[in-house]
């Protein structure tokens, strides 16, 4: 039987043509995108094309947009053996990441891709990123889908979406996953890396759901953060769970201050998660006295998740009407290959 795969367009440099009167890059529409290319036509599947309603700079991307692209491909889920996301660049990290909370137990890939040269242009990195991105999603042992996940694939790489980073706005290896390896490598042929692949439980059903909440807050630790901005901060901002990015392995100023607020939000029923500001390794709170105080305090450690993935990962718990403590417990436990 033919397989099918769909093809879903939500924006970014790859579908962009430069507005003649400004010079600005917009988006274009889909069948301009797929028109530019023919090589689709060789690949021995039915390829569908879907937009969604307004292309947006992924920039514009909102929690109300991986929803409706969550809901989307769910609605399609069972006509289609593959689905690859054309996304903008800047933000594709934070929708793949949320899409690998949102669904459970997924039995497809969900490949996101885009490219840092519209797909006009004559250097484009599109067309590969695109064609490969196709297969990757057709790729299938014994009738079933190799990959059952929701990855970023980008200048050779497919990379696992809670993992991913973008790391380049002017390189052609735009992404990362510094704590993770790639899970398939693109040369004269795919190399997939199957002992790091989830695997999906096929006696059971894919869910999707939609719950997301916006009340987390980042903030980013910084030399010479001040007293007054962090309290008036923790004062005015309407947030459940605050993410804090530190330093190395999860270490902060020592302060009796920071020690006090920190715990009257606690108090007050909020969660703190700690995660790293490096690119790569682990929150290890502990170690050092400046994460010793974190560690006492009952912190969340992110482990070694990406902000994109903690961020996303709070969100879509908090939707879910948690507990103070079933929120640390499943924060702190592995959901769709995030941390191990
Ligand atoms: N600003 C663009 C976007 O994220 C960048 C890109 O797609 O590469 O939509």
């Amino acid at each position: 039987m033919q397989q099918k795969l769909l093809l879903v367009y939500t924006g970014g440099t790859i579908g962009m043509v430069k507005d003649k009167k400004t010079g600005v890059l917009m988006p274009f529409d889909v069948d301009s995108l797929l028109a530019q290319i023919p090589q689709l036509e060789a690949i021995k599947a039915q390829i569908d094309a879907v937009s969604v309603p307004q292309p947006k700079d992924s920039a514009d991307m909102q929690p109300k947009d991986w929803q409706f692209l969550g809901k989307l491909i769910y609605s399609k889920f069972m006509q289609y053996d593959g689905f690859v996301v054309l996304h903008g660049t800047d933000t594709m990290s934070y929708t793949a990441s949320a899409l690998s909370f949102m669904f459970t137990n997924l039995k497809k890939p969900i490949i996101f891709t885009g490219s840092q040269l519209p797909i006009g242009d004559i250097r484009t990195d599109a067309l590969e990123n695109v064609l490969t991105a196709i297969q990757i999603a057709l790729l299938q042992e014994n009738g079933e889908p190799y990959i059952n996940e929701v990855g970023v694939y980008f200048d050779s790489q497919l990379f696992r979406g809670n993992r991913s980073t973008k790391i380049s706005s002017d390189r052609f290896k735009a992404f990362a996953s510094p704590n993770f390896p790639a899970l398939v490598t693109s040369g004269v042929s795919l190399k997939v890396n199957d002992p790091v692949l989830v695997k999906a439980n096929l006696n059971r059903v894919t869910k999707f759901s939609e719950v997301l909440s916006d009340k987390v807050f980042l903030l980013k630790i910084h030399p010479g953060i001040t007293q007054q901005v962090l309290e008036q901060l923790c004062k005015t901002v309407d947030f459940e769970v605050l993410i804090m990015e530190t330093y190395g392995s999860g270490t902060i100023f020592n302060a009796p201050w920071l020690a006090h607020l920190l715990e009257k939000l606690l108090k007050n029923g909020k969660n703190i998660i700690n995660c790293s500001q490096c690119i790569s390794g682990v929150v290890k709170q502990g170690i050092y006295e400046g994460s010793e105080q974190l560690k006492s305090l009952g912190i969340i450690s992110a482990k070694g998740m990406t902000t994109e993935s903690a961020i996303t990962k709070a969100m879509c718990l908090l939707g879910q009407n948690k507990s103070k403590n079933e929120f640390k417990k499943h924060f702190e436990t592995n959901f769709s290959g995030e941390m191990y």
